[in-house]
């Protein structure tokens, strides 16, 4: 009998005719492909299509190619459907995967298109005229007190309950992605960028390495169910803190962090035994109400000097009751994750078929928290497949303070979407603690890339703005009368509260 009845998905080809026979291709890919004889000998099986030895070979010979095997059509049983049946037949486990959803669902923002300015309001030149980005993340007192400048103008009295708010620089940071899920290497890379471009970075639930002190006035500290690297020191690091209920590739799952990936540095970071695979439960087990998440948030600003404190939940079907009891139980921000978020490790069933669009979730969690009159008291970080400056845009009109990118952080740094994340394997040196992988990354060029990135999306925000003919970013927010539906069933028009084009 054959071992495995599943073919490999891809085909290693390469032109032996140009190949130097270096072996570059050998050391460079993490999933053990080549084995070098004479030649480099690919094993197809092993390939994930990450593209690493592609991009790395002198005589650009190797090509990867989809294995089209001619399964028999059926438009029921999808070759993918039939494979994984095979491959729970051999193995008799959960199914695991990495990255963010790969299904064919309709991507609402690619529905959307933006108003522009023609004859009757002006349009903006954002190269001449000044463009304001700056957001504020925390809560907005409901009134301020203004007085004289003594100059003719005004400014904000002392106390007038602007000061725990954190000030970004363009309305984009970074999703929480732990250390151990991640390499150190991308922990500094992001770090550094963020201080550069005066945003944040999240530690994820995997505790802030001590490498990381220099730039913690750029990093949100999280707390999670599984309490990793929690102590008092911690949260008065963060310039804000996050409280983890709930994560878009796998609404109502805990954390699973293998053992292996659990090397000396990654359990003190964590405060957890070396070797011990890092657990954190689906439920925390002191918040049971929206009383005891009050009485958390609390205390964690309580531990830090009244820092921030956010909530990140997952988009479900009740998102905006959950997020109105959030705001009501004092956090100063409500971070939405959609269903087509990514993540280092999930049951790819869960991952594939549980939660709701990130776009639905803004668009009503704002709604609900105006129509009860208690916008100001929280921003929105909406996050789950912010994938251009587009997006970015869409979202805050739709309601967004602020977007934050994990999958295209990773992008910027290398990653091919392999979707490999959760063996610890990347050959790109990102989702691995192997030092032969994590070397790959040099924190200095991830910030530059990163930097690079996020300015790059700051400038076409610009261009959008002025194209609106609005010269600050927080005039687009929750504008959902700049938007406009191609493609939308009523129903949805409807709960986004987006008109259909030509309306
Ligand atoms: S990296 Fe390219 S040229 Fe070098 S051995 Fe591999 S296939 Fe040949
Ligand atoms: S981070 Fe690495 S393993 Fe994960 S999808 Fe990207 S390239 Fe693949």
């Amino acid at each position: 009998m054959p071992t495995s009845l599943i073919q490999p998905e891809f085909r290693v080809d390469i032109d032996y005719n140009k190949c130097h026979k270096c072996g570059r291709c050998v050391q460079q890919c993490g999933w053990g492909v080549y084995n070098f004889n004479e030649r480099p000998i690919p094993d197809d099986s092993k390939c994930r299509a990450c593209h690493r030895c592609v991009t790395y070979c002198p005589a650009h010979c190797i090509t990867i190619k989809k294995n089209d095997l001619a399964l028999r059509e059926n438009a029921n049983w999808s070759p993918s459907l039939r494979k994984a049946v095979w491959r729970q037949a051999e193995s008799g486990g959960v199914m695991l995967t990495g990255m963010g959803n790969d299904k064919p669902y309709q991507s609402i923002f690619d529905h959307l298109v933006l108003d522009a300015c023609q004859v009757t309001n002006p349009s903006i030149d954002p190269l001449r005229e000044p463009m304001e980005l700056r957001t504020y993340l925390g809560r907005k007192p409901d009134s301020v007190e203004v007085v004289s400048d003594g100059n003719g103008g005004f400014r904000l009295a002392e106390g007038a309950g602007m000061g725990k708010n954190i000030k970004l620089d363009t309305p984009m940071i970074f999703s929480p992605m732990s250390y151990g899920s991640v390499s150190l290497n991308v922990h500094k890379s992001l770090a550094m960028a963020a201080e550069r471009l005066g945003i944040l970075m999240n530690t994820g639930e995997g505790g802030l390495h001590a490498d990381l002190y220099p730039y913690q006035d750029n990093v949100i500290v999280q707390v999670a169910s599984g309490r990793f690297g929690v102590s008092p020191e911690y949260l008065q690091r963060g310039a804000a803190i996050e409280i983890k209920v709930g994560q878009g590739a796998k609404p109502g799952i805990g954390g699973h962090l293998p053992g292996e990936k659990i090397n000396k540095e990654v359990s003190t970071t964590r405060m957890i035994p070396q070797g011990s695979d890092a657990i954190s439960p689906a439920p925390h087990h002191d918040i049971y109400s929206i009383e005891d998440l009050r009485q958390l948030i609390y205390s964690l600003k309580e531990a830090s000097g009244y820092k921030p404190v956010g909530v990140k939940i997952a988009a479900v079907h009740n998102v905006a009751a959950i997020a109105s009891g959030i705001v009501r139980a004092g956090a100063d921000y409500v971070y939405l994750d959609g269903f087509k978020g990514g993540t280092g490790a999930a049951p790819q069933i869960i991952r594939d078929h549980i939660g709701i669009p990130i776009e639905i979730a803004i668009a009503v969690v704002d709604q609900r928290l105006r129509d009860e009159g208690i916008r100001n008291q929280a921003s929105i970080i909406a996050a789950g497949s912010i994938r251009s400056s587009a997006d970015m845009a869409k979202a805050i009109a739709l309601g967004a303070d602020v977007v934050a990118i994990g999958s295209a952080a990773l992008m910027a740094l290398g990653c091919h979407m392999c979707q490999g994340c959760h063996t610890g394997s990347c050959s790109w040196g990102l989702t691995t603690q192997k030092p032969e992988l994590t070397r790959r990354v040099d924190p200095e060029w991830g910030a530059e890339r990163l930097t690079n990135l996020v300015n790059a999306w700051s400038h076409e925000l610009q261009e959008i703005l002025g194209a609106l003919g609005v010269n600050a970013v927080e005039s687009l927010r929750g504008s959902r009368e700049r938007l406009r539906a191609i493609g939308l069933d009523a129903q949805t028009c409807e709960i986004i509260g987006v008109k259909p084009a030509g309306m």
